[in-house]
C-alpha cells in the first residue's frame, strides 16, 4: 500500500500509557487537535496533519507498511514486532527518528517467591508466559538456555498460579502487581522508553519538509523539559 496522502498521518495510541504524553508533545509542538470525538482519525486544525488513533500493539506495522508516516510506540512492542516480521519474511524497516523520555519500563523474567534463581540457566526446559515470545527467545537464545513460551496477550501474571507455566516475562515498572500475585522478578531482559519512527520510504518534499520542521520543534520542546 502506498501512502499518497497530501496530509501527514500520525500513528498515536488512542488510549492508554502512552497516549497523553504523546499527544502533550504535539499540542508543545504547535499542532492543534481536537481529541474530544472518539474517532479513528483526529484532523489537525492548523497543519496538514492527521492522528491516527490506535491499539499501539498496531502502530509498528502501521509504519513498516508505509499506511502511517510516523508514530510513537514503546520500543518493547516495536522490537518485538521487528523481530516477528522478519521470521515471517514480511516488510519490517522503519527509520527511528527520536528516543522520548516517556514510556520507560523493563521487560523481566519473574518466577513464584520460592524459586531459586541462580541465573539465566535456572530457566532451562521451563514454561514461560509472555506476550514478548520474540524478544524473550532471542535473549534465552543468547544465553544458550531451552525453553518453551506460552503466548498470552494479557493476564500474563496469573499463568503461574493457574498452572498453565512456571514462570512469566512481562512488563515492570514498579513490580506491584507481581508481589500482588507472589511473583518475583528474577531477571530483566530489556529496557524500553517510547520511540518516534518515521516509514521508510521517502516521504514527498512537502511532507518531510514539515517533519523536518516538526522535529525543529520537537527537539525544542524536549530540551526545555530537561
Ligand atoms: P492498547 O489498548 O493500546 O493495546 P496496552 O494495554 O497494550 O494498550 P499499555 O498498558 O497502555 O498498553 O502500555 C503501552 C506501552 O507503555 C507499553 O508497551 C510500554 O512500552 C509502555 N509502558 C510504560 N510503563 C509500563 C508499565 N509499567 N507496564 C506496561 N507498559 C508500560
Ligand atoms: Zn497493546
Amino acid at each position: 500500500t502506498k501512502n499518497d496522502q497530501p496530509r501527514l498521518r500520525i500513528a498515536i495510541q488512542k488510549s492508554g500509557r502512552l497516549s497523553t504524553e504523546s499527544q502533550n508533545l504535539l499540542k508543545a509542538m504547535g499542532l492543534k487537535i481536537n481529541m474530544r470525538e472518539q474517532r479513528l482519525i483526529a484532523h489537525c486544525e492548523n497543519m496538514p496533519v492527521d492522528l491516527l488513533r490506535v491499539r499501539d500493539d498496531d502502530i509498528p506495522g502501521l509504519i513498516m507498511d508505509g499506511v502511517a508516516d510516523l508514530g510513537f510506540i514503546g520500543e518493547n512492542e516495536l522490537e518485538e514486532k521487528e523481530l516477528e516480521r522478519q521470521r515471517l519474511g514480511e516488510p519490517a524497516e522503519y527509520k527511528l527518528l527520536k528516543r522520548m523520555t516517556f514510556g520507560g519500563c523493563r521487560l523481566s523474567i519473574a518466577a513464584t517467591e520460592e524459586f531459586d534463581y541462580q541465573g539465566p540457566h535456572s530457566l532451562e526446559g521451563l514454561r514461560i508466559a509472555t506476550s514478548y515470545p520474540e524478544l524473550l527467545k532471542r535473549y534465552l537464545d543468547e544465553q544458550g538456555v531451552n525453553f518453551k513460551s506460552v503466548m498470552l496477550n494479557g493476564s500474563v501474571e496469573v499463568a503461574p498460579r493457574a498452572g498453565i507455566a512456571d514462570a512469566i516475562c512481562d512488563l515492570v515498572s514498579t513490580g506491584a502487581t507481581l508481589e500482588a500475585n507472589g511473583l518475583k522478578e528474577v531477571q530483566d531482559i530489556f529496557h524500553s522508553k517510547a520511540v518516534l519512527i518515521q516509514a521508510k520510504a521517502a516521504l514527498s518534499a512537502e511532507k518531510q519538509a514539515l517533519v523536518d520542521r516538526l522535529m525543529v520543534r520537537a527537539q525544542g520542546v524536549m530540551q526545555a523539559k530537561e
